[in-house]
């Protein structure tokens, strides 16, 4: 496929008169022309909605905003647009408005567990900072939905001074994530120094930033970010791809310089129905990710949020589609499928059952083809009493380098030197029975 299509040359005449190639693949021409009511998106596509619909969509449209890119409008086929996947993932659908009694505004609780705005601390090494509120396209499957188009919170310098300030004082903090909105919609000199900044301080090991820029405007990723981006490993870059489809000319090459920068690409996919919800389009998704060098990371369950119930499945589904790649294809193609635990629990893994069962001295387990076998545990195994003094050990760990000395959650239960036998739900029926 070439880079600039015949397509995406018409499109661009309609859009504007300095339609040139070099206007098109100008990020900047991009979010300026994007697309944000739906005349615009009707006769770019050259098609026409019936009169009902549109004004159900001029409804949806109100509470979430549309915008996007005409790079992302390019790729959706005008003909047979409703079944689209990247006409469904960009275009409001009036099932937007049903609320579920179910759904929530911030299901992961990120306000909840934000000690300074902008930052979400929810595990122990590691935090998610939101350096921009702004996207260059509105995914209508965003989970952030209740920020997107809220001109309010964009974040300014000094609030992302203070999230800065929190990691500095926070030294258990190794790994800050950027996130948004798109960080990749700051300017190349703001990036800079908010990378700046974070590489200075000591504990901060590595840099992510999540961005979804390869998949809706590749052509953000320019010669000058990537030698910006460059300057500040270890860095590491999730995008977001959800379908082959969007695997194009132009966010190949997005791709090849971000991976030739020495930047590991990840890819976080949303599990959305009418979009991925299929095993073949996913290990289809995976086989060009990886060809592409980047490495499928995470499977999400799509969350809880208001305005998402048309592209929920159930968990079933995404345990169906693991299924189907652990062992039939490459285990470094194979993304972990989680949700993340309404309330602020964090990512939870799940995929099918291979345990089947166990005894004192083996494991029964099945594999992909049904195979049932055994593993045969050592006779003898000396289990090592941990105190967490690496010095008395033999596994050669320098103690400076054994810096956590406590235990968190089930591996607290699994250690040897913590007393703790249970973890005990708190306003138990039974516990409030001893109070009184
Ligand atoms: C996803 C997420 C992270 C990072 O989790 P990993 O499993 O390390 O990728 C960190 N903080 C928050 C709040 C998150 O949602």
């Amino acid at each position: 496929m070439k880079i600039y299509t015949k397509k995406q040359k018409k499109i661009a005449e309609k859009i504007s008169s300095d339609a040139v190639i070099s206007n098109w693949k100008n990020w900047k021409w991009q979010i300026k022309h994007s697309i944000r009511d739906i005349s615009a998106f009707e006769s770019l596509l050259a098609i026409e909605l019936n009169s009902d619909k549109r004004k159900e969509l001029e409804e949806t449209l109100a509470k979430f905003p549309l915008s996007i890119t005409p790079y992302y409008l390019s790729l959706i086929d005008s003909i047979d647009y409703m079944n689209d996947p990247i006409f469904k993932q960009s275009f409001p659908s009036p099932s937007e408005l049903i609320i579920s009694k179910h759904d929530m505004k911030d299901p992961l609780s990120e306000d909840k567990d934000s000690p300074t705005p902008g930052i979400t601390h929810r595990y122990p090494d590691r935090v998610l900072f939101h350096i921009s509120n702004v996207c260059s396209m509105y995914c209508r499957h965003c989970t952030r939905k209740r920020k997107v188009g809220d001109v309010d919170s964009i974040p300014e310098k000094e609030e992302v001074i203070k999230g800065i300030e929190y990691i500095k004082s926070n030294s258990d903090v190794r790994d800050v994530l950027l996130s948004g909105g798109d960080p990749f919609m700051l300017p190349d000199e703001y990036l800079d120094w908010i990378l700046t900044e974070l590489g200075n301080i000591p504990h901060v090991e590595v840099i992510r930033i999540g961005t979804r820029m390869p998949v809706v405007l590749p052509y953000r990723i320019t010669d000058e970010l990537v030698e910006v981006l460059k300057k500040h490993h270890p860095l590491w870059i999730n995008t977001h791809f959800n379908h082959p489809r969007e695997i194009t000319a132009s966010s190949k090459n997005a791709l090849r310089k971000l991976a030739d920068a020495g930047i590991p690409l990840g890819n976080q996919t949303v599990l959305l129905a009418g979009v991925n919800d299929c095993h073949r389009i996913m290990k289809k998704l995976i086989h060009k990710l990886v060809q592409n060098r980047v490495r499928p990371y995470y499977l999400y369950q799509c969350d809880l949020s208001e305005g998402l119930t048309h592209f929920r499945t159930p968990i079933g589904k995404g345990i169906e589609i693991m299924e189907n790649l652990i062992g039939h294809t490459s285990g470094f193609a194979i993304p972990t499928y989680v949700i993340d635990a309404p309330g602020g629990g964090g990512k939870i893994p799940i995929m099918p059952n291979y345990l089947i069962s166990w005894s004192t001295n083996k494991v029964i387990l099945r594999n992909y083809e049904g195979v049932i076998t055994t593993y045969k545990e050592p006779d003898s195994y000396e289990p090592i009493f941990c105190n967490r003094n690496c010095d008395d050990c033999h596994l050669q760990l320098k103690l400076d380098e054994a810096e956590e000395y406590r235990s968190v959650g089930i591996a607290k239960l699994l250690c040897d030197f913590d007393k703790t036998r249970s973890l005990v739900p708190e306003n138990t029926e039974r516990l409030d029975r001893r109070n009184e």
